[in-house]
């Protein structure tokens, strides 16, 4: 009797999974396992939002193997040191892995090889699980990685990702090993209100609904931050619990101006995890030098703390900043001028915005996060390093007629059409009647402070 392991990471799927697919191949049993990680508790950066989608993510890998006569193993610790326990206990001589995109999935992997391989064993490391392209696969002539979109997208799209594989029909565990009880997302506190549920079947419901009603619009309203006509599969695509190379390849298959949009959006995950597997000090320092001095978060804590509160006084600012608190999500569109407003207006560091996303997005994710941050704050990739968006124009032009504004911030519900988007415009008994804060700072005192420190001034 063979027996191997599969070790589920950032890809809690049963569709389309290269290492569940070898291991059930090669082996008479296989042990699912998921190893709840000591080190990315410790370095907090298991929020309470993606802490409760990664609970609902293992409750429904778990009924899904178990329909399929399975069960999900979960342990607690080192991943190396359960992985190797669990090898032993079950007499396992493979255990198959989807390849890492970050530096700590890469080192976590070598050291699970050494483990391993010195107790006579075999890591099975397998690509196309995470990403559709590997990180790294296709580099430019003359360096190890793509600093520009635009090459990076033509030589991914000249590349075909594997076919698709569907869910296995059996899977067959051994008795025995121990699991420990897989957590609820009910345990977790401080979790967002409007936070979505995790797991494979809520990914391939939003997927499809994606394909029948959303994808073939998505070029005209990506940007419509009202009319919120993106995917939302960001979270299903962190956790894995969709495919990366599934979404390609049936997007693809549908055709059209929506889909070819929403593929070059799926490419951009994979650029900046490109970027972030060569560089991987870009997480927390600058990817390009701006010799910025920015003001901290200490200089800077009142804007801060407003910022935060979604109480800036710009009110497309405050409803994006309050999205991300309520749903633990936020659209792109508002990620920009969030980030825009943190970094070029109040000039405050860029890692102090992407800490505070990191605590509260449920799709936080270090490469996507963090090279993000660095575009907006021009010490990234972006070719236009020094550009400002200006909260009131692009409050205007992304949400014309306000109605994002009144969703999400109330004390401005009864002000009609653009109205909304300058408040401070209002006079008398109007004005006196809102709860809502005078504008924590001069658009042109912001942007002259900016263009000041970056020598364009
Ligand atoms: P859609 O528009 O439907 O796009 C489909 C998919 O393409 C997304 O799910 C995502 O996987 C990918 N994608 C789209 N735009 C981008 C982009 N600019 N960069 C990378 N991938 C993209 N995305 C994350 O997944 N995790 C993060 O932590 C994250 N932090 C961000 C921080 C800032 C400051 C900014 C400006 C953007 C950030 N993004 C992040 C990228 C982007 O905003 C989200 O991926 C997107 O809003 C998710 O919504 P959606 O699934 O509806 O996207």
């Amino acid at each position: 009797m063979t027996v191997a392991v599969v070790l589920f990471t950032a890809d809690l799927r049963l569709h389309d999974h290269p290492p569940l697919r070898a291991a059930l191949a090669s082996a008479d049993e296989i042990v699912p396992l998921f190893v709840r990680d000591g080190a990315i508790e410790a370095a907090g950066f298991d929020a309470p939002n993606r802490r409760a989608f990664l609970a609902d993510c293992l409750r429904d890998l778990d009924a899904g193997l178990r329909d399929r006569g399975g069960r999900l193993v979960v342990r607690s610790g080192d991943v190396a040191d359960e992985v190797c326990a669990i090898a032993s206990e079950t007499g396992a001589d493979e255990v198959h892995v989807a390849a890492g995109v970050s530096a700590y999935a890469r080192r976590r992997e070598e050291r699970l090889r050494e483990a391993l391989e010195s107790g006579g064993r075999r890591l099975r490391v397998h690509d196309g699980v995470v990403t559709a392209v590997a990180a790294g696969a296709v580099t430019p002539a003359s360096s190890d990685h793509f600093a520009v979109f635009t090459p990076y997208f033509r030589r991914w799209s000249e590349e075909r990702p594997r076919d698709v594989f569907g869910a296995p029909r059996a899977v067959r565990v051994p008795t025995g090993p121990r699991s420990e009880q897989i957590p609820d997302r009910g345990g977790v506190s401080g979790v967002s209100e409007g936070l979505p549920e995790g797991g494979e079947q809520a990914a391939r419901k939003a997927f499809t609904a994606w394909r029948r009603r959303g994808l073939g619009a998505y070029e005209e309203q990506h940007d419509d931050l009202a009319g919120d006509g993106t995917s939302r599969l960001s979270p299903h695509l962190h956790f894995g619990t969709l495919s990366p190379v599934e979404l390609v390849h049936r997007s693809r298959e549908a055709g059209g101006a929506g889909a070819e949009a929403f593929v070059r959006q799926l490419c951009w995950r994979e650029f900046h995890y490109q970027v972030l597997a060569a560089r991987p000090a870009a997480s927390w320092k600058n990817y390009r030098d701006k010799q910025d001095r920015w003001r901290s978060e200490k200089e800077a804590a009142d804007e801060v703390e407003a910022w935060r509160q979604g109480r800036t006084g710009y009110p497309v600012v405050d409803a994006a900043m309050r999205q991300l608190r309520h749903e633990g999500w936020m659209h792109n569109r508002g990620r920009l001028l969030a980030a825009s407003f943190l970094t070029k207006t109040l000039y405050v560091d860029w890692r102090v915005g992407a800490r505070h996303f990191l605590d509260l997005l449920v799709d936080g994710d270090i490469a996507n996060n963090q090279m993000n941050w660095q575009w907006m704050a021009g010490t990234g990739t972006d070719s236009r390093p020094n550009r400002v968006l200006n909260p009131v124009v692009q409050g205007k032009r992304l949400d014309p007629d306000g109605a994002y504004v009144r969703r999400w911030v109330p004390e401005l519900a009864s002000l009609s059409g653009s109205a909304v988007h300058e408040p401070w415009k209002l006079r008398g008994e109007e004005r006196d009647r809102l709860d809502y804060p005078e504008p924590v700072v001069d658009l042109s005192e912001g942007l002259t402070r900016f263009r000041q420190a970056r020598g364009l001034e």
